[in-house]
């Protein structure tokens, strides 16, 4: 953490006689107790002044005042006070001015309890506190609130509509009822939003504590049909009780998101959102609820919701298999070997487990076949999940075969005998692959020189 670099550069700031304070999250988590990511400085010096004090730094956003003030493995973002001109495109205002009064700075900040000034170097409270817009107060009360008129607020940058949902979800704060109301009238404004940047925050409120309460304040404030219609839909879709005494499917996404491994992966939070979203489309009476074909079904609504919110493509493909995986684990005791390993070798395999862990505690709460799973993992070796290969493409041309589709086929079913225990030896091997595909005369000829 940067807090030793920070009250350096803020006393030198000082020294010099500008006016200076850590602002922003440091102080909010530092009034709840709660350990600061990253201490954050706003002063009055303008960048070309703090640049001249500290000759490792960086002007960040030139136009924005900021400079990032560097030293080996720590650095510290220090922010000129600033006021913003209108916000023309939802996201940025057109032009910002740098200012010398810290309550002008206060006023651009989206939420009361981000905006207090906090002075390190003053004697202890009330000093050391600027709380131009009671900031603590609202921390006393757990509450979220917009400096200024919300509505406004959240028209100039709708992506304040996330972050509201983000802070009261992480910190398990009450959104104020003026913000609450405004953030249900200009839900709508989130398609203005670059896909990036609403991935982005969907990311973090699904990875940081308390993801349950963020998809359900993102359902609550209407924000999540925008973004999201295809989890919206989730609501209301009953199922079996006798596998889901918990409720509907959207109950058991919530639930299942609260039984995640604390700091999931993006890819493994996002798998635990997405993994049952073809249910609404596949559901059906017969002699129960049935979701018949609800993984392929999901699978074809997930593949362009991924594309729309632009995710790279190593990502997309994880949370593509979490979701074509997730009811394999159902099968897991009847799998033959060779499927049971290539199953226990699937790409970053701990995701799949911690999604079938959270999927069953969401659920009927049995563990027995996560647990199956669990014990084959550790007792396998590498080796055994990945043996070296007996026989290779280069090795059928060797034996004469013509080079085609059928290598494919051949080197899979070698593999299969071997992770049956069938083959150990690539002896054992060749003569597997000439018994089963055995080739005319006049070819065995030809490659067996080779
Ligand atoms: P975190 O602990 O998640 O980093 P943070 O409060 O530090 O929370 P940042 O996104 O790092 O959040 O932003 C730092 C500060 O800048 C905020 O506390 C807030 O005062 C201000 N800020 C950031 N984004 C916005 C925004 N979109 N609109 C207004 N003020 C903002
Ligand atoms: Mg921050």
């Amino acid at each position: 953490m940067n807090e030793d670099l920070a009250l350096r550069v803020l006393s030198t700031l000082r020294r010099h006689g500008h006016q200076a304070f850590f602002v922003g999250g440091c102080v909010r988590d530092l009034l709840l107790s709660l350990p600061p990511k990253d201490f954050d400085i706003a002063t009055s010096a303008t960048p070309a002044e703090i640049t001249a004090l500290f000759p490792h730094s960086d002007l960040v956003g030139a136009h924005f005042g900021v400079v990032l003030v560097k030293e080996p493995g720590s650095s510290v973002e220090a922010a000129t006070f600033r006021t913003e001109g209108p916000y023309t495109d939802g996201r940025h205002p057109s032009h910002v001015s740098l200012v010398t009064d810290p309550r002008l700075d206060a006023q651009r900040r989206d939420f009361t309890i981000n905006a207090i000034f906090l002075d390190p170097l003053a004697p202890p409270p009330p000093g050391q506190f600027l709380d131009f817009f009671h900031g603590r107060d609202d921390l006393a009360h757990r509450l979220i609130r917009c400096v200024g008129a919300p509505r406004a607020r959240f028209q100039e940058d709708h992506l304040r509509l996330l972050r509201a949902v983000r802070f009261a979800a992480r910190l398990g704060f009450s959104i104020e009822a003026e913000t609450l109301a405004a953030m249900r009238l200009e839900a709508p404004s989130l398609v203005y939003i670059a896909a990036e940047r609403v991935r982005d925050e969907l990311t973090r409120i699904l990875t940081q504590p308390n993801p349950a309460e963020g998809l359900r304040l993102l359902g609550a404030t209407g924000l999540l049909a925008v973004v999201l219609p295809e989890v919206q839909r989730l609501q209301g879709v009953a199922q079996p009780p006798e596998y889901h005494p918990e409720g509907d499917v959207w109950t058991h996404t919530l639930l299942m998101l609260s039984h995640l491994p604390a700091n999931p992966s993006p890819t493994l939070a996002w798998g635990a959102l997405l993994h049952d979203i073809g249910k609404p489309s596949t559901f059906s009476v017969s002699d129960r609820i049935r979701f018949n074909g609800h993984v392929e079904a999901g699978l074809d609504m997930a593949r362009p919701l991924l594309a729309r919110l632009r995710f790279p493509n190593d990502s997309a493909e994880q949370i593509l298999a979490l979701i074509a995986n997730h009811m394999r684990f159902g099968d897991i005791h009847r799998m033959k070997e060779s499927t049971l390993k290539r199953f226990l070798r699937l790409p970053r395999f701990d995701e799949h487990l911690a999604l079938h862990r959270a999927d069953c505690l969401g659920s009927h709460g049995h563990l027995d076949n996560y647990q199956f799973a669990r014990r084959r993992l550790d007792e396998t070796p590498p080796e055994v999940l990945r043996p070296p290969r007996l026989i290779t493409g280069e090795g059928l041309i060797a034996l004469g075969y013509p080079r085609g589709p059928l290598f494919r086929e051949i080197l899979t079913a070698v593999e299969t005998a071997q992770l049956e225990g069938e083959l150990s030896t690539p002896g054992e091997a060749e003569a597997f692959v000439r018994a089963r595909w055995p080739l005319p005369s006049h070819q065995k000829h030809e490659g067996g020189e080779a």
